[in-house]
């Protein structure tokens, strides 16, 4: 399969958990956000991102279950809330139960806007939590730097930027799984892509770097963060369709210059031409209208329009 995106096992060290967000009465309201737990041969637990704060409780209870709490180590790929601030919540289990902090890590360039969160005002907001707390004490991270779980076992550093100047992505040469955030996009259904570009922070030259990075790696495993995993020709499909749905986005921007500030427009004419096969799921263009706003608030920026 070329696919994984259900909690679980998916190599000798890896596990993906579903971040599944749950309300403050603790109950589901949809799915979350892929964090994923690596366990060393020795016990160490490593978890790549936290996802939200009301994603958090669910990753806690996983890791229990899962044998792997408390955490020793945790990795940020890039600053958006929704990967990060489900740190607020493991901080406060661990000063609860006593245990020692977790270490939190992140690229050296994320470290100012962990401290400071305004920046994520400019995405929709965490849907059971309105404030985004600002995240201190966590421990920079350089490019092509190792970082070793335990003796044996090393993750290696690789920046991406693109999405967000501070993204990073992780790699575990021995298990050929590279994390990867959001830097390549996401995956909202089977084969539904949508153009990444979704914020002033984007950048397009380092966005098509860093594809050119993860296309340069051995791998078996390509890990996303919403919501999951690619193996097999899946890994290079997948970031192929990154990079035309972006042009394709751009293109239609780019050809329709003076409807800019029209998104019924733009939002009907993406839905009626890039996904005219998907014109049985209206719900999927509900979901589309913000992922065009986003698209449109960069492109305008990138041309200077307002
Ligand atoms: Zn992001």
């Amino acid at each position: 399969m070329g696919y994984i995106y259900k909690t679980g096992k998916f190599n000798d060290n890896t596990w993906l958990i579903d971040a599944i967000y749950l309300n403050k009465e603790g109950i589901q309201s949809r799915n979350g956000h892929a964090t994923y737990l690596i366990q060393t041969e020795s016990g160490a637990n490593c978890l790549i991102n936290s996802g939200s704060r009301s994603g958090a409780s669910t990753v806690y209870e996983t890791l229990k279950k899962f044998g792997a709490w408390p955490l020793q180590k945790l990795i940020l790929t890039h600053s958006h809330w929704d990967h990060t601030q489900g740190v607020i919540t493991l901080r406060e289990k661990v000063e609860e139960e006593g245990l020692a902090p977790i270490e939190i890590f992140a690229s050296e360039k994320a470290i100012p806007n962990l401290e400071d969160q305004s920046y994520n005002v400019c995405f929709e907001d965490e849907p059971y939590y309105s404030d985004y707390l600002n995240i201190e004490g966590v421990s920079p991270l350089k490019d092509k730097e190792k970082l070793f779980l335990d003796d044996d076992f090393y993750l290696e550093i690789i920046e991406t930027p693109g999405h967000m100047p501070d993204h990073i992505s992780i790699f575990d040469e021995k298990n050929k799984c590279a994390f990867v955030g959001d830097a390549p996009g996401m995956r909202w259904f089977t084969n539904f892509f949508v153009c990444n570009a979704n914020s002033v922070y984007w950048q397009e030259k380092d966005y098509l770097e860093s594809i050119e990075k993860m296309r340069s790696l051995d791998l078996d495993y390509l890990c996303i963060a919403h919501f999951g995993v690619f193996t097999d020709s899946d890994i290079k499909r997948f970031l192929d369709n990154s990079v035309s749905m972006y042009n394709t986005w751009m293109d239609i921007f780019n050809q329709n210059n003076e409807k800019l500030n029209d998104l019924k427009f733009l939002l009907d004419l993406i839905w009626d031409t890039v996904y005219k096969d998907f014109s049985s799921m209206p719900v999927l263009k509900i979901s589309l209208e913000s992922v065009v706003k986003n698209a449109l608030n960069y492109y305008k920026g990138l041309q200077n329009i307002n």
